[in-house]
């Protein structure tokens, strides 16, 4: 039986400007976007019991708040803080996964007894983070990462809520569909119009009639409003001590399931990957693929090479031979790619004309990329991707990837 935590700030950039800023504490605060600078993205309590709400623009905000004080949101700051707060969650369990600016998931399975019990490790936690930070979080437990965000999200802010195996389906029960993480609005609405509104409902539908509504994610659904969630808490591959590494993933824009897709954002992960690799001056030995179904099944395979490389094409085309190596049962939805046993500073002289050729190559597009903006020169098999390169996220996340049906 896992225990998994969800750590979740309240109102967090509208806390950290409060925090860095007396003046604006216990005062309305609206924070705004530095490039769409109209829209509302964090409200602080104080502004949201006036109304103002995420996504409304100063007009409407003002209109509802007219003490409001807005603030340019300030996002070296947040990602900032949200690094300290990973070192904080890392004093419980390696098993972190930041999955988003403001949240993080903890798999505390084989840890809470080191602290007491679950609860104890969310009062350390909420304790921890204000006391360095003079923020409130909210702490929501569960025996899985769905049932940890219900618990965080019913008990926000400020909150702490431990939901036991038990009592999940009297929760579940008469909870909108909605409400349900993972559950976005387009979803809610076909739904009820099968009549569906809760989750309890949900749970207790036809395999059948989802399946034939809504395909292989039908089954998904039902197991969602029945409280089950087998996805794993994911620590970035950076994370896991001595075998140091590099790597990038991304969640894609639609689950997608052809070879030749495939390749192409392997092909844009592995240039990802080799050029921090040659910025850092390291050469890796193993070359890592992450592949999550649609279902959030997630598994990795790996390869070691014969010799360390940080060349994009060699990393792409064994990243390639993994993904080839499997039948893929399912549409996929996020794919990563990681190089680790990593070497640094053999930055041995090429021997032979084609690796100096290749190796002058690889620094220019280095050198083009640093200059004017990353992907600014792709290797041709990465582009016809339906994505923009540029809105490819980190396998370090901090503007999240929501996980929205
Ligand atoms: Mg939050």
């Amino acid at each position: 039986m896992r225990v998994i935590l969800l750590v979740d700030m309240d109102a967090f950039f509208a806390s950290v400007e409060q925090q860095a800023n007396p003046a604006l504490r216990g005062k309305p605060v609206g924070v705004i976007g530095s490039g769409k600078r109209t829209v509302i993205t964090t409200a602080s309590y104080e502004a949201r019991s006036c109304g103002v709400k995420t996504g409304m623009n100063l007009y409407e905000a003002r209109q509802v708040c007219p003490e409001l004080i807005v603030v340019v949101g300030d996002n070296d700051k947040y990602t900032h803080t949200c690094r300290q707060l990973k070192e904080i969650y890392k004093r419980f369990t390696p098993l972190v996964e930041v999955y988003s600016v403001d949240e993080a998931f903890l798999d505390i399975t084989g840890s809470y007894h080191l602290f007491g019990s679950p609860i104890e490790v969310g009062k350390r936690i909420k304790y921890l983070i204000k006391q360095s930070f003079g923020i409130n979080a909210t702490v929501g437990i569960g025996p899985n990462k769905l049932v940890a965000k219900l618990a965080a999200d019913i008990s926000k802010p400020d909150g702490l809520r431990w939901i036991k195996k038990e009592e999940i389906p009297d929760i579940l029960e008469d909870l909108p569909v909605e409400q349900l993480w993972g559950i976005g609005r387009k979803t809610a609405e076909r739904l009820r119009s099968l009549g569906i509104k809760t989750c309890g409902q949900l749970g207790r539908a036809s395999s059948g009639m989802l399946r034939s509504r809504f395909g292989v994610l039908g089954e998904h659904l039902k197991a969602m409003a029945q409280g089950v969630d087998h996805s794993p808490v994911l620590p970035e591959s950076e994370d896991f001590g001595d075998t140091k590494s590099i790597g990038h993933s991304m969640t894609l824009p639609r689950d997608i399931y052809t070879r030749t897709e495939i390749d192409r954002y392997l092909m844009l992960l592995a240039e990802m990957v080799a050029s921090r690799a040659r910025r850092y001056g390291y050469e890796g030995r193993v070359i890592t693929v992450i592949i999550r179904y649609r279902s959030f099944e997630t598994f990795s395979l790996r390869k070691r090479l014969s010799i360390p490389t940080d060349d994009t094409h060699l990393i792409f085309r064994t990243a390639r031979d993994i993904v080839r190596s499997v039948r893929l049962r399912e549409p996929v939805r996020l794919i990563g790619v990681s190089i680790s046993g990593l070497t640094q500073g053999n930055n041995q002289i090429p021997l032979f004309e084609e690796q100096k050729r290749r190796k002058r190559l690889l620094n220019t597009l280095d050198e083009i990329n640093t200059r004017f903006g990353s992907n600014t020169l792709l290797w041709a098999a990465a582009l016809k991707s339906d994505r923009e390169p540029g809105v490819i996220s980190p396998a370090w996340r901090p503007d999240g990837v929501r996980r929205t049906l």
